[in-house]
């Protein structure tokens, strides 16, 4: 009963994104649109991926639930769940066992399938490492169990403050985008873009889906260094949740920021540098190529 209430919600969501065809348009509702898709995605990339799946940097316990707050309010499940899940796709990445991989289990389940219909996936194991050390903060595990409530009430206050317009472009159309911009980094991250590194899956990066999800599709590289509070790990790989965690660190609200080592950088150049001698051998051989006079 649980599932078909989930399912029917998120294709009611999704299909009701389109009434922005429907309402008064102008530049402001497209800030509320970027303002509701961007502070939710901070949300969900900054607690539930880097701080509750990969530790990447410490926070205290009022601010780890306002930021799980705004996580939850994008509609995507309980913030232990959601982590979770991720630790299990790093464990077994595009391999038996991954919840989400369109290699393994193709591109709709991977996408949107393994979220929304697979009973395999309903619960987290109490020894998945995020219930074991979340799980015992009783405010997360309240917010967790009910996930409907943030993005109800955000619903209801855009609603109540802007009619439909406000509900238009302030929840329904970046609930949307936002859903497909997250789990584009399930899918499109594993099938295209740039491998900086050799890793054991098929992760990539990709500058499109680093925009939309907030920094999260530098994903080869994440793979490659799951503990890292940045994912984008130059300046010009564009990584706004790193810059959050950045400007928290700064004001005293986050801690023990995770780096990239040395030594992932030593690895990422002589990756540089070998693609590099390989393009230039390759193009030596072309010129060499003797020209053929035509008949
Ligand atoms: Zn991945
Ligand atoms: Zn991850």
């Amino acid at each position: 009963m649980k599932k078909k209430i989930t399912m029917s919600l998120f294709w009611l969501v999704q299909t009701s994104s389109l009434l922005v065809l429907f309402v008064p348009f102008s530049l402001g509702m497209v800030g509320l649109w970027a303002a509701s898709h961007f502070v939710r995605a901070v949300g969900l990339t900054l607690t539930f991926h880097r701080y509750f799946a990969h530790r990447a940097f410490k926070m205290g316990r009022v601010t780890q639930f306002i930021w799980s707050l705004i996580g939850t309010a994008a509609m995507q499940k309980g913030p232990l769940w959601w982590a979770g899940h991720h630790v299990t796709h790093h464990k077994f990445a595009d391999r038996d066992g991954d919840p989400h991989s369109p290699i393994i289990s193709g591109f709709y389940h991977a996408h949107l399938g393994w979220f929304l219909n697979d009973v395999r996936h309903n619960k987290v194991a109490d020894i998945n490492p995020v219930v074991r050390d979340f799980g015992k903060y009783w405010e997360l595990r309240l917010l967790d169990q009910h996930y409907w409530a943030p993005p109800l009430l955000l619903a209801l206050g855009t609603y109540l403050y802007g009619g439909m317009q406000w509900l238009a472009w302030g929840f329904l159309l970046p609930t949307m985008t936002l859903a497909h911009a997250t789990f584009a980094i399930n899918t499109v991250n594993h099938l295209y873009g740039s491998r900086r590194f050799e890793t054991v899956d098929e992760s990539r990066n990709n500058i499109v889906t680093a925009i939309f999800a907030a920094g999260e599709g530098w994903h080869n590289n994440h793979h490659r260094y799951q503990r890292a509070a940045r994912n984008g790990f130059y300046w010009w790989e564009f990584d706004p949740t790193w810059y959050v965690i950045k400007a928290m660190s700064l004001v005293g609200l986050a801690w023990d920021l995770q780096a990239v080592p040395a030594r992932i950088y030593q690895e990422a150049a002589v990756r540089t540098e070998a693609r590099v001698d390989l393009a230039e051998s390759q193009a030596l051989q072309t010129d060499a190529a003797p020209l053929r006079e035509p008949v």
